[in-house]
């Protein structure tokens, strides 16, 4: 057995954290019985839009759901085709075939984000949108995608659900086209104590109708307008997101500076390759929600670092989504099929301390040499 122990992640911590504060926040909420849309999850929406700087932040179940009422108020519906990468979360292509419409499977490109030039392929009469994932904190290529959806008059969607925060060219991930969502689920870059999301948009309309769709088709008053969804962000998880909000950006430099570490660490391995580091691209901020590597003989270097205590994960439990037969894809995918063979992710979390990553890293190079 290892005598040094670096979980993958630290579930508790999540909570521990921040105890003292929660529980203020829990005793604050609780006696003042504000527990369904109240002022506290206003608030953060308010301060997330601010953050953000996108006109609206809606605050729902999940991101999940939030991806299934952006497509619906973008009128997808039976019939249309919505072109997704399938290195994502099933949830992507889910929220896209709650609305009707199919959805329809495109490669992933070198940096893990969805490839521009299979999505140009995939396009036919019916595609009315693309959306890309936002994967592991780093937006895709933005401006080949907008160029491609200007060409056929189609409009994107994001499943930004990992990466609150990251931004291309300036602009923050889900801002690009009608809108995006992100997710608060426990284990990501903002989480909180359970399942939590919010819908972030520029447009007002999309804003508007997906503030009918989560609460039962009602806004204000108690008439019901459409057949809607009960999906609404917590007040108590929203008060608690508000005051981690204000340790964000410090919680993002310690991720990035994780992965500068890594880069140096790991760095001039062959059977390694890294994803793009913090200072690479100019054009980017990434957020890194995670640190994905592609490596050689990927399962034996996993049980390794196992053996050596240290938990690592592979994304969707290996298996894009294109590969879910039971979900009726036919559609091979080449590349993202040969690239699943070498994913690994490494612990990326703000638990980490800088003697753990300098052991994961030193774990690899002894595996390899
Ligand atoms: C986590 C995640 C989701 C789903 O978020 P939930 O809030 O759990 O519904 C969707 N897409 C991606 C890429 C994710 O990582």
């Amino acid at each position: 057995m290892a005598e040094r122990k670096v979980p993958f992640f630290v579930y508790p911590d999540v909570y521990r954290d921040d105890a003292e504060e929660i529980q203020k926040i829990v005793d604050d909420v609780g006696n003042r019985g504000a527990f369904i849309l109240q002022k506290d999850l206003e608030q953060f929406e308010k301060n997330l839009s601010d953050y953000l700087g996108i006109k609206h932040v809606l605050g729902v179940g999940n991101a999940t759901d939030g991806l299934y009422m952006l497509c619906r108020a973008s009128g997808l519906g039976p019939g249309d085709e919505v072109l997704f990468c399938t290195h994502t979360m099933v949830a992507t292509a889910a929220g896209i075939s709650f609305s009707g419409a199919t959805p329809v499977p495109v490669e992933t490109g070198w940096d893990h984000e969805m490839d521009p030039s299979s999505v140009e392929q995939a396009i036919t009469s019916k595609t009315k949108a693309i959306m890309p994932t936002q994967l592991n904190g780093r937006c895709a290529d933005m401006d080949a995608l907008q160029k491609i959806a200007d060409k056929h008059g189609l409009f994107i969607l994001e499943d930004s659900a990992q990466a609150l925060g990251a931004k291309y060219k300036g602009k923050c991930a889900g801002s690009f086209g009608r809108g995006g969502v992100i997710s608060f689920y426990p284990a990501k870059t903002l989480g909180c104590l359970g399942d939590g999301g919010c819908i972030i948009t520029n447009d007002d309309e999309v804003y508007e109708q997906c503030k009918l769709f989560r609460d039962h088709g009602r806004i204000d008053t108690l008439e019901v307008v459409c057949w809607c969804l009960n999906s609404r962000l917590d007040n108590l998880q929203a008060a608690i997101l508000d005051y981690k909000l204000t340790k964000y950006d410090q919680a993002i430099s310690r991720r990035r500076e994780i992965a500068g570490k890594y880069q140096e660490g790991l760095g001039g391995l062959d059977a390694v390759r890294l994803p793009p580091g913090p200072e690479q691209d100019a054009d980017r901020f990434d957020i890194f929600q995670n640190y994905e590597i592609e490596a050689e003989r990927r399962d034996e270097l996993k049980s390794y670092l196992a053996e050596n205590g240290i938990g690592t994960m592979i994304q969707w439990g290996g298996l894009p989504v294109h590969a879910m037969k039971k979900l009726g894809f036919t559609r091979s995918l080449p590349f993202t099929e040969q690239l699943f063979e070498k994913l690994l992710m490494l612990p990326m979390n703000t638990s980490l301390t800088d003697d753990d990553v300098e052991y994961v890293c030193a774990t690899i190079r002894q595996f390899y040499q």
